[in-house]
């Protein structure tokens, strides 16, 4: 899809302009105080059973990911105060556009003295005092903010910038979170946002991304998202990869999950460790640049999990590295 600006004779120039932006406060006090350890979820109550081979498992993690307020009360206790839950659920039924879905992992990062204040619940369980009384999440959010779908080449493929694709696989994540821009797509359905469903069956959409990508060769760039890949199991990701490898063009890929903060206990599996091992592996025989596309919003979520075995193996080092923002499509 063409953009069309017409240019038409005027006189009339644009008058003043008044700068408008500034920056926020600084939330950081450098160096940081704080100590990089992973936090002990035992010390919340809905986790205080929790042994540590529980988790360190991905599958219990998915598990035990928070759906609704009532489960979120239970994993904080006490520290989730009625005003707290209250002012959350009148968001979910007034303004919220992301369902909740919050991994333990998650949970045990947000800083439970003072939930009102912490980044993470701020972001993943927003409250409905903490809105703008104008707009929910941006003064031009709107369904499709980015209109991606606008630009659908094939359904979940976004062709916009000539040598750049964003695919969409899978309309998924472990996580949701409260400002998402792709909240046209992705989650459940909120009583705000009924959500688009694909239409196409995913085998036949995924072959159709890879057909247009063969006949294409302006495109060298392709975003692998979502969605997030953390949610794609490990070695249908490393079959369609392998796949979009084999087209000649394509000579940069972006993995985007913010699972590797989320539920990290995704990226340790032996299974999913082999799939990206395997992955860099033919990336670099075949010349390709592969990157884990990622996003962390608070840095108080970097913690020893979350820096799993690819920053420190060498295949994978050598193949890739990881850039910032789980859903950007360029
Ligand atoms: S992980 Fe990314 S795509 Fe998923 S809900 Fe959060 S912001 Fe949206």
């Amino acid at each position: 899809m063409s953009v069309e600006f017409l240019p038409q004779a005027s006189d009339v120039r644009p008058g003043h302009r008044e700068a408008q932006a500034h920056a926020g406060d600084q939330p950081f006090t450098y160096p940081l105080t704080r100590e990089y350890v992973e936090p002990d979820w035992r010390r919340l109550a809905g986790y205080r059973d929790v042994s540590e081979e529980q988790w360190n498992s991905a599958q219990w993690q998915r598990a035990h990911t928070v759906k609704n307020l009532k489960e979120f009360k239970e994993a904080l206790g006490e520290h989730l105060t009625d005003e707290l839950y209250t002012d959350i659920e009148r968001d979910q039924q007034e303004r919220a556009t992301m369902s909740m879905l919050i991994p333990p992992q998650m949970i045990n990062t947000m800083i439970e003295s003072d939930l009102y204040a912490d980044p993470v619940r701020r972001y993943m369980a927003p409250t409905y005092s903490e809105r703008e009384p104008e707009w929910p999440s941006h003064p031009l959010a709107s369904r499709d903010s980015l209109h991606e779908a606008d630009m659908w080449a094939v359904e979940g493929l976004t062709h916009r910038y000539p040598t750049k694709v964003l695919a969409e696989l899978i309309p998924t994540c472990p996580q949701y979170c409260g400002h998402c821009t792709r909240m046209d797509l992705v989650g459940n359905d909120t009583l705000q946002v009924l959500k688009y469903k694909f239409e196409m069956k995913q085998n036949d959409r995924w072959d159709a991304m890879l057909d247009y990508l063969r006949v294409t060769p302006q495109v060298r760039d392709v975003v692998v998202s979502g969605g997030d890949m953390a949610n794609v199991p490990a070695k249908r990701l490393q079959e369609w990869l392998f796949k979009l490898m084999d087209i000649e063009n394509i000579r940069d890929i972006r993995i985007a999950t913010k699972g590797l903060m989320g539920i990290p206990q995704h990226f340790l599996q032996d299974d999913v460790l082999a799939a990206y091992d395997a992955i860099a592996t033919r990336a670099r025989e075949r010349d390709k640049d592969v990157a884990i596309h990622t996003h962390v919003n608070a840095a108080q979520q970097v913690t020893p999990l979350w820096a799993p075995p690819y920053a420190s193996s060498s295949t994978w080092a050598s193949a890739t590295c990881a850039t910032r923002a789980c859903c950007s499509a360029g």
